[in-house]
């Protein structure tokens, strides 16, 4: 394809890598001369605790993302460019200055990007220039898996089922950029020449990912997949507990699509057929293949749903009256500092607030405590995710919450209440977890760690533990919550139920 632009410009935002990203492959098939740019948005920077992961993950990644693009044509002047303020006034200008008639970006369908995109739209055509979009952090876009009546899919397995019936290898093949970057690589403006910033000179903490096992930037994205790949055919075995490295730990790379949902998905989707592969191995694969797909579920959810922001994906359920006032408000902060009582709940936010991560079957615990045994709307446990979770994406984290609230599509029953006891000797049964997060209890033998309460005095005792001293009491009686909650879900007609899926 011959250019069709003299100059155009790539902005990067939830898409930190080189490799196989489609606004850059069509950037490069477009433009003679293409500059870089990553914009530190005010917008989102500003409601962000001082001590954010998430700004250092950024920062990092884009170091690399800026040595990558220097490396590939092999000149310093080249690079990326970084701002900060706000996209809607500094792409149009950047655009002008630079020469640019075509803004290459990769699509997001979250409320507050498509309205910032619509607007830097707009500015740019009345400057005589374009925004162009490209599909890349997902598999399929919103209207690319529907059901036979053309609408969107409200439960998983048939919109998996879809999904794989619609799986080519056209939707998995990468977009490579590595010959044409060299040729087309535009030098930056002397004055656009700087380092990319530290989280310290953004005005945040330095040093809040010191300690965490978690590699930034594309090759950070490699070196846990390289981790990951030899465990993949034990996934399934493995995935639902956390004392165990099960999971991949991608979610955050994906999040900043410091890797390729297509590379993923394309080694899910072989790894499922492999021949000398047994059915177990294969079976790892189908499982993890599946969860990506729920990721592009809840994408597509949010997309034909915004609503979900703010209010149940499922109407009825907005008639639930929360607990609130002081009481809950201590019982909030109890769950969001671990102290609930309950270990594995504990253990959970713990790991949270230490790691920024929080693993996939605790996600569930600990949503469903919050509402289901403290009463609590879960619009505040989505919120405090959302601060904390490296991981943090608007789709996934708002179906997740749905889901344990069962407000959601295809959402967890309402009447279907985790036991965090049973859930914890379950996933946890030697107490593994919760020792290393919550090592006041380390000393407990296994088995009374799932509910310290139930130990005999002498017990407690040799393992120096005093109940309300060291450790909480538990804020609430799962029994009596269980039927608080009962009731507090019975105005929702029994019709509106939801089905019984089950989530990841
Ligand atoms: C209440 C709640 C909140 C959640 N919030 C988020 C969030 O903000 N961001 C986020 O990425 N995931 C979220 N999840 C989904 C899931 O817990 C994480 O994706 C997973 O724990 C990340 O770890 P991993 O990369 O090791 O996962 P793996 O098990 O290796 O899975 C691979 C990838 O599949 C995707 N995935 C897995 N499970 C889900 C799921 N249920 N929904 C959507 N995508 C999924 C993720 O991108 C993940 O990285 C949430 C789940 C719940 C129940």
């Amino acid at each position: 394809m011959t250019p069709s632009h003299p100059v155009g410009l790539i902005w990067f935002r939830r898409d930190l890598r080189l490799a196989d990203n489609a606004a850059l492959y069509a950037a490069l098939q477009q433009c003679k001369k293409l500059f870089c740019v990553f914009i530190f948005d005010d917008s989102i920077l500003a409601p962000l605790p001082h001590a954010d992961r998430r700004v250092e993950f950024i920062c990092q990644s884009l170091a690399e993302l800026d040595g990558d693009l220097r490396a590939a044509c092999g000149r310093q002047e080249a690079g990326l460019i970084t701002r900060r303020g706000l996209p809607q006034d500094i792409i149009p200008e950047l655009a002008r200055q630079l020469g640019a008639d075509a803004v290459f970006c990769n699509d997001d369908d979250e409320p507050a990007a498509l309205a910032r995109d619509a607007q830097v739209a707009h500015r740019l055509r009345a400057m005589g220039r374009s925004l162009q979009r490209s599909k890349d952090h997902r598999i399929f876009g919103r209207d690319e898996v529907l059901t036979q009546s053309l609408s969107p899919f409200s439960v998983f397995t048939p919109y998996k089922n879809a999904w794989l019936r619609k799986i080519t290898p056209f939707y998995l093949s990468s977009y490579p950029s590595e010959r044409d970057l060299a040729a087309r690589l535009a030098d930056r403006p002397e004055g656009e020449r700087r380092p990319v910033p530290t989280a310290a000179e953004l005005g945040f903490e330095a040093g809040t990912l010191d300690g965490l096992k978690l590699p930034t930037g594309a090759s950070g994205a490699r070196e846990l997949l390289d981790d990951f790949l030899p465990r993949l055919p034990r996934y399934q075995a493995a995935r639902d507990y956390p004392a165990l490295k099960g999971p991949s730990y991608l979610s955050v790379h994906l999040r900043f699509g410091t890797v390729s949902i297509r590379e993923l998905a394309r080694t899910a989707h072989a790894s499922m057929q492999r021949e000398d592969w047994d059915a177990a191995a294969r079976e790892g694969a189908a499982t993890w293949l599946s969860e990506l797909i729920w990721r592009d579920f809840y994408f597509q959810i949010l997309a034909h749903h915004p609503h979900v922001v703010e209010r149940s994906f499922k109407p009825a359920y907005d008639a639930i009256v929360w607990d609130s006032g002081p009481e809950a408000d201590a019982l909030f902060a109890a769950w969001c500092a671990g102290r609930t009582g309950y270990p594995l709940v504990d253990a959970a936010m713990r790991q949270l607030a230490g790691s920024g991560y929080m693993h996939n079957r605790l996600r569930m615990v600990a949503a469903s405590f919050l509402v289901k045994d403290l009463g609590i709307d879960w619009r505040r446990g989505e919120a405090w995710f959302a601060e904390k979770l490296n991981d943090f994406d608007l789709a996934a984290n708002n179906g997740g919450w749905q889901w344990a609230a069962s407000t959601g599509c295809d959402a967890q029953p309402w009447f279907r209440i985790f036991n965090p006891v049973t859930q914890s000797q379950k996933f946890d049964p030697e107490g593994r977890f919760i020792a290393r997060y919550v090592p006041e209890l380390a000393r407990l033998p296994a088995r009374l760690r799932h509910a310290p309460w139930l130990a005999a005095p002498l017990e407690l005792a040799e393992a120096g533990i005093t109940l309300g001293r060291h450790y909480p009491h538990p804020v609430v009686d799962h029994a009596a919550a269980r039927e608080k909650t009962l009731a507090r879900y019975a105005v929702v007609k029994a019709g509106d139920a939801g089905s019984a899926a089950s989530h990841s």
